[in-house]
């Protein structure tokens, strides 16, 4: 791709780094955080319509569909015709719906493009991207789908990144929550984890929770539970994208009654029983000092 001026908008815990890589990749890139963030070999802006002037892309990786809205609305009518709005954060379907909205009367592609991959991803530039938008917008953002991931799927039209996220981290938060109620079951029966791991992770029972993210300590491939469960992928985070599939299930009439508790478990985690901060992983230690009655 020729180098493209690219306003990146949201440098926190993912953009930061995703910032930084594209810059390393030779693009000018201008940045703006409302905490006054920064990130390496990005310039910084005072506002966010200031670093859209003038821009072939905007990226936006911020922390929900209300603040993406409200930003949309700052930028929108400072973008070029034909230049490209990229919303990279996890935001409601009808946020990204809304906002592609917005910038077709703007004349501006947009694509929604949240990612899956965390803080680790973002750094070494092997995020995936789920995007939705025209096939125009997809082939525009691909270039920089290379630099920041290795992989993007186009899902659909606007909005269907979302859908795709969302419907992902819902079998997330359902499989992790399986898998750590399963070993804390397996610790009561007598049941080595090792073993434990062995014949699930080679049965039917597997799934990315335990082969590639086990939440027993030193057990399987290593992860945010060999480091005391510091995340990784916060459990507060999973409450949001639960609570994004349970708001869009609403929104649709789907029943999502795994999803549903599955929310109500992490929320209860977070806000009742020391689980903020902590990796959603984290559910085993969880677990293992419940019974039945508790
Ligand atoms: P973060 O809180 O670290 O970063 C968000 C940044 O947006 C902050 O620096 C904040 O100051 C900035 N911000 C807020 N309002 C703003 C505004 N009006 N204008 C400009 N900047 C503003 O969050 P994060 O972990 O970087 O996550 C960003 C998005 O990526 C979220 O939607 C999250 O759900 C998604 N995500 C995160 C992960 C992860 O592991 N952290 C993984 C996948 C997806």
């Amino acid at each position: 791709m020729k180098k493209a001026k690219i306003g990146f908008i949201g440098l926190g815990n993912m953009g930061a780094p995703m910032a930084a890589n594209l810059a390393r990749a030779g693009h000018e890139v201008t940045g703006f955080d409302t905490a006054g963030t920064t990130a390496e070999g990005v310039r910084a802006a005072q506002t966010a319509a200031a670093v859209a002037t003038d821009a072939d892309v905007v990226i936006c990786m911020l922390p929900n569909g209300a603040v993406l809205r409200h930003v949309a609305d700052e930028v929108l009518p400072a973008m070029k015709k034909g230049a490209l709005l990229l919303d990279c954060s996890t935001v409601d379907v009808e946020a990204a719906r809304a906002v592609a909205a917005a910038a077709e009367d703007a004349g501006v592609q947009f694509a929604d493009a949240p990612v899956s991959g965390g803080i680790g991803g973002a750094s070494a530039g092997t995020l995936t991207f789920m995007a939705g938008g025209t096939e125009a917008a997809f082939r525009a953002a691909t270039p920089l789908f290379d630099v920041m991931g290795q992989k993007a799927v186009h899902c659909g039209e606007a909005g269907a990144g979302q859908a795709a996220k969302i419907c992902n981290n819902m079998i997330l938060g359902a499989t992790m929550i399986a898998t750590c109620e399963a070993f804390a079951l397996a610790d009561k029966l007598g049941l080595d984890r090792a073993r434990m791991f062995d014949v699930v992770s080679t049965s039917s029972g597997y799934s990315w929770s335990m082969n590639a993210y086990c939440p027993a300590p030193g057990i399987g491939p290593q992860s945010p539970a060999d480091n005391g469960y510091t995340p990784g992928f916060a459990s507060e985070l999973m409450v949001k994208d639960l609570g994004l599939s349970q708001q869009a299930a609403e929104a649709v009439d789907a029943d999502t009654p795994m999803g549903a508790l599955a929310l109500a478990l992490y929320r209860q985690f977070v806000e009742n029983e020391d689980g903020k901060g902590k990796d959603f992983s984290a559910m085993l230690p969880r677990f293992e000092a419940r019974g039945r009655s508790s």
